[in-house]
């Protein structure tokens, strides 16, 4: 997500150079709603911010104010419907929302406010709508925040969210700040980002992380900060600081990239091998990948060349395509790799297949081993909050122990950082971390219907 309030300034402009700094975050779809003190204009479709936005698109995108989204779609159907920004009716011209997480007390809060949504199929629309039916009540000039202040904290889940109106622009996150947002000032004006890569293309200084449960309003008269949850334990997802964020943001105060580094000298630290070359899974494990070479002092290199073009395929997912959909992303550099005990590192096994597709290629490249090193503990319980990671009998390390792990997907050794370094890695561990996915602590309750069946939408 990415708003701007400025004056006199191309929102829409700074907005669309901020999706793409934020790309890596969803590649769905993209949305701009933008206003210019009257009305509020909304563009979104289907693809990647390039695909859906190009000049004549942008320019009826006019005024001082704009959110943009970009969508990862964790629940609900990828769908035009279901694409952001979200405009609802209301108050004198409407208001606009984007969301990142998931909303975990969906049905209830559809039960309480009588909501039929018709073909959407997104827990963002739910938010939308509950906000929006407070806000008919009171369309004054305060309402829209009023609203908020009064509606989300009804609301359960994870959820970073934006919303403007024709004339202010409204930061919110869940009282356990599982998803990142941060506020930064550019010459006119304030802007509200996902993450500090995307306040660095506009060079927008970094003014600070959006506090768990706080509630920030940019107008015309400046900032306005309120906390509206009541103070809870933080609880970033460690999977920003492990693989969803950009290694040139900084979460915490910390840079990821360093934090993912240090994750790596710990893994070599912690699980040592013989071995002739290190080298990452591209491109979430190339930090680690880095560190485990330092601290080792092996070798570090390239075994595999990623094609940075393919995005998402629609081809029909026959066995015979599944085998070759790796190649299309990863192809093997044998020169590299052929004759050498190989020290293979990446971020984390989710389902498996991929890993054993790429150690399958390693030794069909000529590898002579080819020892497995994941800088997160086993993935083991199920996300209800914004990572797409599927139900817990998808989840390979659900089932299967370390070593049943390293036998399914082919590997000599097999080792993954163990919680404490990781954590101690990320050099922010008093801050605050989920890491339910991991342990199976869920820091709030998950209803068991959703244990059961996966979240509602
Ligand atoms: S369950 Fe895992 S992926 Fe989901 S928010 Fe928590 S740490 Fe992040």
């Amino acid at each position: 997500m990415f708003g701007v309030y400025a004056s006199n300034t191309p929102t829409a402009s700074l907005t669309y150079l901020g999706l793409f700094a934020l790309q890596h975050r969803g590649q769905e779809s993209a949305g701009i709603a933008s206003s210019n003190g009257e009305t509020i204009t909304v563009i979104k479709d289907l693809g990647l911010v390039s695909q859906v936005f190009d000049e004549r698109r942008l320019s009826p995108l006019q005024g001082h104010l704009t959110i943009g989204h970009v969508r990862y779609s964790t629940t609900g159907d990828n769908v035009w419907e279901n694409s952001q920004p979200i405009y609802r009716e209301g108050g004198a011209c409407g208001f606009a929302l984007a969301h990142n997480g998931n909303i975990t007390n969906v049905r209830r809060l559809m039960e309480s406010h009588n909501l039929n949504l018709g073909k959407a199929t997104s827990d963002t629309d739910i938010l939308a709508e509950v906000i929006g039916q407070e806000y008919e009540e009171a369309p004054d000039a305060r309402g829209l925040e009023r609203a908020i202040e009064k509606k989300i904290p009804q609301v359960e889940g994870a959820f970073s969210t934006l919303v403007m109106d024709d004339s202010r622009l409204i930061g919110v996150r869940d009282p356990r700040g599982f998803r990142p947002l941060c506020l930064g000032r550019i010459e006119k004006g304030w802007v509200l980002a996902s993450e500090t890569c995307a306040l660095d293309i506009l060079d927008a200084a970094f003014v600070r992380e959006i506090a768990p449960g706080e509630m920030i309003v940019i107008d015309a008269q400046g900032v306005h900060s309120y906390q509206i949850f009541p103070p809870t334990d933080p609880h970033l997802c460690v999977f920003e600081f492990v693989y969803f964020a950009r290694p040139d943001s900084q979460l915490y105060g910390i840079n990821v990239y360093q934090a993912r580094s240090r994750m790596g000298e710990a893994l070599a630290t912690q699980a040592a091998v013989e071995a002739d070359l290190v080298m990452p899974v591209p491109e979430s494990g190339v930090p680690a990948a880095q560190g485990f070479s330092k601290r080792s002092g092996i070798p570090y290199g390239e075994g595999l060349v990623k094609n940075r073009y393919v995005g998402r395929t629609f081809i029909a997912p026959t066995q015979e395509l599944r085998d070759r959909s790796i190649r299309m992303k990863l192809n093997p550099l044998v020169e590299n790799v052929r004759g050498k005990r190989l020290v293979v590192v990446d971020d984390s096994i989710v389902r498996g297949s991929t890993t054993r597709r790429i150690v399958a290629l390693l030794r069909a490249s000529g590898a002579k081993e080819v020892h497995l090193r994941i800088s997160s503990p086993p993935y083991r319980w199920p996300c209800y909050f914004g990572m797409d990671t599927g139900r817990r009998g998808e989840l390979v390390a659900a089932s299967l122990s370390v070593e049943e792990i390293q036998q399914y997907v082919g590997a000599d050794t097999l080792a993954y950082l163990e919680k404490d370094r990781m954590l101690e890695a990320t050099s922010a561990t008093e801050q605050g971390f989920c890491t339910a996915c991991l342990d199976g602590n869920y820091p709030l309750d998950v209803s068991e219907a959703i244990k059961k069946d996966g979240l509602e939408f």
